[in-house]
């Protein structure tokens, strides 16, 4: 069985926040104080998550990806990736992550059956990203990816959220990291979701923030003084399935480099995606705010099925950001980016 929606698309990848909590602040994501957590009891329970994907796998449900908040900071991680990662028709179990805690969990987390993670990398310099990431550690990052490689999580994904004025002059930099290493970098246009507001004084202010995928494009192929060229970038497949980044390889280079574009050039026609949230809520489209309520059927024993086609029914034909209608019932962390 698969899932279709109203436009077609076949439903076949379920992102699972599996919890809101995070031991970073990144700054375009949380703010640095006041954060109110979910209650643990308003959470997902591990039984609950896993009861929930074997439904969704039997609906064709072959992808899953663990997230949030931050999945390394989630205490029964490992039980999920090896429960769902063992359940018929799941192909992959991947997770996005910031890697502190990757270093001592890479290997457990593959052999319970994880397959690939992504990690946030939003600069190369290391006070930086204590800046940005407000007290997280370059060298834990590192010491991630060194232990991921080790582990066979690969390839690996890289995710770069481009902000004018903070990382946007470190964009041929984090590029040339592809030449030598088979890496996936994705830069990716900042949203208007999350911590939009209180970044605090030594950050650019909101208007100035943006910056799209084209002008990402520009700044890479402009003459870059420490090298004496531009990067030339050749078109290239995506490196896995058929995502949404727009995917490019420095010519001979190990890796690739992809752009994505949530509100520049959005890819809604190809989402083949569904959210859970880390309190049992169905999302249809990370960018609105319809949801619809698992918790509830667990509670009464209620068939799920129904109620994942009735996401599937509420997905939007796309997502209504340049009608200035922006998410606002939840945190970034709450719904797992
Ligand atoms: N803690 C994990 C991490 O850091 O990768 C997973 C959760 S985090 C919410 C997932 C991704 O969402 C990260 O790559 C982060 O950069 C991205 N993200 C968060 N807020 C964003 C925003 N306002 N615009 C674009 N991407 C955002």
């Amino acid at each position: 069985m698969t899932l279709t929606d109203r436009f077609g698309r076949p439903i076949t990848y379920l992102r699972i926040s599996v919890t809101d909590r995070c031991n970073l602040r990144c700054v375009y994501c949380l703010p640095e104080k006041g954060i109110q957590w979910q209650e643990r009891e308003k959470q997902l329970s591990a039984e609950e998550i896993t009861r929930i994907t074997e439904i969704a796998a039997q609906l064709g449900i072959k992808r899953i990806r663990l997230t949030g908040g931050e999945p390394l900071v989630y205490p029964h991680i490992i039980e999920i990736v090896e429960r769902i990662a063992s359940q018929p028709g799941i192909e992959e179990v991947s997770l996005t992550t910031n890697a502190m805690l990757l270093e001592k969990l890479a290997r457990p987390l593959a052999e319970a059956g994880l397959k690939r993670v992504n990690i946030s990398l939003d600069t190369l310099n290391a006070d930086k990203f204590k800046r940005i990431t407000r007290g997280g550690d370059i060298d834990r990052l590192w010491r991630g990816i060194v232990a991921a490689e080790k582990a066979g999580l690969a390839p690996l994904k890289l995710n770069t959220v481009v902000v004018n004025g903070l990382n946007a002059d470190e964009l041929p930099a984090l590029a040339r990291l592809t030449i030598e290493n088979p890496w996936h970098m994705r830069f990716i246009e900042l949203m208007p979701v999350g911590n939009a507001q209180d970044w605090g004084a030594d950050f650019p202010s909101l208007p100035a923030r943006y910056i799209s995928v084209q002008d990402m494009q520009a700044r890479l192929s402009t003459f870059d003084p420490s090298t004496g060229s531009g990067l030339r970038l050749e078109p290239v497949p995506p490196p896995i399935g058929n995502g949404p980044a727009r995917t490019f390889r420095i010519p001979g280079a190990l890796g690739t480099i992809g752009f994505i574009s949530p509100l520049g050039e959005h890819f809604c026609q190809q989402c083949n995606r569904l959210r859970l949230t880390a309190d049992g809520h169905l999302r249809p489209c990370l960018l609105l705010d319809s949801e619809v309520n698992l918790r509830g059927a667990l509670y009464t024993g209620k068939a799920l099925l129904p109620l994942f086609q009735k996401a599937v029914d509420a997905k939007p034909e796309g997502h209504e950001l340049f009608l200035q209608h922006y998410p606002e019932s939840r945190r970034m962390a709450q719904i797992g980016g």
